[in-house]
């Protein structure tokens, strides 16, 4: 295992030495000899200041116990992930700006972030990329102008946009993906963006339509990075299960019996928002609205007197509201790290890859535990047939009164095809409707899974 971490000039090392022992190497550069470094760095009109990459050099110039059988050592690899490897970063939240910094730092230099998001006041704790000023800007933006005024010769590319926006042409550009989101349906719309970029000839498998996806995650102080080889290993549809489920709570106790502040707001929020849509009809809880925020405090400090409850905040209903888990920046640190240090050895080989899915978790002393999940064979395969790019925000419009019609309304036979869009993933879902003897019992009526 390579472990590497950065702080300022100091540089920890754990590899191999020459004779197959592990040795754990620190490097702590003395004052005199540090000035003349700075004083190089000054001077060099290039980019690559003496002994600037000597830390990578050594796992990329000579072999190792762990290396790729395939990997032979050379001064290329470095060229490469310099000159040509091209990385995508999904998200430049807390994750995604440890991403950018150690991906920089790595030697990576063309590398692209997509972030639909702006900055927030909250966000400045661990996204260290952010300062004051940049309240409101978006966070692609700022997170590469701020590498790449810092990194020399690194070159980030923001895009401020959401992964909806681009197409297949777009992804397929990039030779890792690398994703620090913090939303499920997201993860799964990459994954299966990925999946359909795969090509199949005679049933096998295209292995260079392969882009491999690293995936981190993080909810407190619990964190996974798991490394997805599209159409070879698990990806996040074979692993839907891991991903804990929503705290709900019964809908009988927030109707009946509350004993916390949170199930007060939680019927605010369930039962009495729908019933008196207080900003109008159809109007949904923005829970970054503060007067969306406030009304459902008020109501939930009234239900809570009723209760003799204690304990409604404005930052408690907006937690429960939003379903905020509170960040934590040791925790980003250390899974952007190896998600980092995965996309090093995907590109380099100089080290096998994680073999597939690693859980931390630091609540109590620091815990990891690496196992290889499994591929689920009925997964997503690559459609035969690329649905056209509408969105699938623009089908929902055009076709949504169709939605409460019966398929006897719709005048639905056997042996159709419905396609069916979801925002979880960029290609429709094709069903074959086998129907049964009656179209009025809706039980009877079988719909099969085609795709
Ligand atoms: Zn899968």
């Amino acid at each position: 295992m390579l472990l590497m971490c950065y702080c300022l000039n100091t540089s920890v090392a754990i590899y191999p030495n020459g004779s197959g022992d592990f040795s754990t190497v620190f490097y702590f550069p003395d004052m005199a000899k540090d000035k003349k470094r700075f004083a190089e760095v000054k001077m060099a009109t290039e980019t690559d200041w003496p002994g600037r990459w000597n830390h990578v050099k050594r796992l990329l110039e000579r072999s190792g116990p762990f290396a790729h059988p395939d990997f032979e050592p050379s001064t290329e690899i470095l060229t490469f992930m310099q000159e040509t490897c091209r990385i995508l970063v999904i998200g430049a939240g807390g994750l995604g700006c440890e991403l950018l910094k150690d991906l920089a730092l790595l030697g990576f230099r063309d590398i692209s972030v997509i972030d639909m998001d702006t900055i927030d006041v909250s966000n400045l704790n661990r996204q260290f990329l952010f300062r004051p000023k940049d309240v409101g800007s978006p966070k692609a933006d700022v997170a590469a102008a701020f590498v790449n005024a810092r990194v020399p010769g690194c070159k980030v590319t923001p895009h401020y946009a959401k992964i909806q926006d681009y197409d297949e042409s777009f992804y397929r550009g990039f030779h890792i993906v690398v994703c620090g989101l913090d939303s499920i349906v997201a993860r799964r719309w990459i994954n299966s963006m990925m999946v359909s970029l795969l090509n199949y000839e005679d049933g096998e498998l295209d292995q260079t339509s392969i882009v491999p996806i690293v995936d981190g995650g993080t909810e407190g102080f619990k964190g996974n990075a798991r490394v997805i080889l599209p159409g070879i290993t698990a990806c996040i549809e074979c692993t839907l299960d891991l991903y804990p489920p929503q705290i709900n709570f019964p809908l009988c106790t927030l109707a009946h019996t509350p004993r916390l502040p949170e199930h007060c707001i939680e019927y605010v929020r369930i039962l009495l928002w729908p019933k008196e849509e207080p900003f109008g009809a159809g109007v949904g809880i923005d829970g970054d609205d503060p007067k969306h925020v406030g009304w459902i405090m008020q109501k939930a400090q009234e239900r809570a007197d009723e209760y003799n409850i204690s304990g409604i905040t404005y930052r408690l209903t907006q937690g429960v509201v939003k379903r905020i888990i509170p960040a934590v920046a040791s925790t980003n640190a250390v899974v952007a790290a190896a998600c980092a240090t995965e996309v090093f050895k995907l590109a380099s080989s100089c080290c096998q890859p994680l073999n597939n899915y690693m859980n931390f978790n630091d609540t109590e002393g620091v815990y990891t535990y690496t196992f290889e999940a499994q591929k689920r064979e009925d997964c997503l395969r690559a459609p035969s047939i690329k649905c056209d790019h509408q969105t699938v925000k623009s089908i929902e419009e055009r076709t949504r009164e169709n939605l409460k019609k019966t398929l006897k309304e719709l005048g639905l036979k056997s042996g159709q095809e419905i396609y069916v869009a979801d925002s979880t993933t960029p290609n429709s879902l094709t069903f074959v409707l086998n129907l049964g003897t009656s179209m009025d019992v809706g039980t009877e009526n079988d719909v099969r899974a085609a795709n």
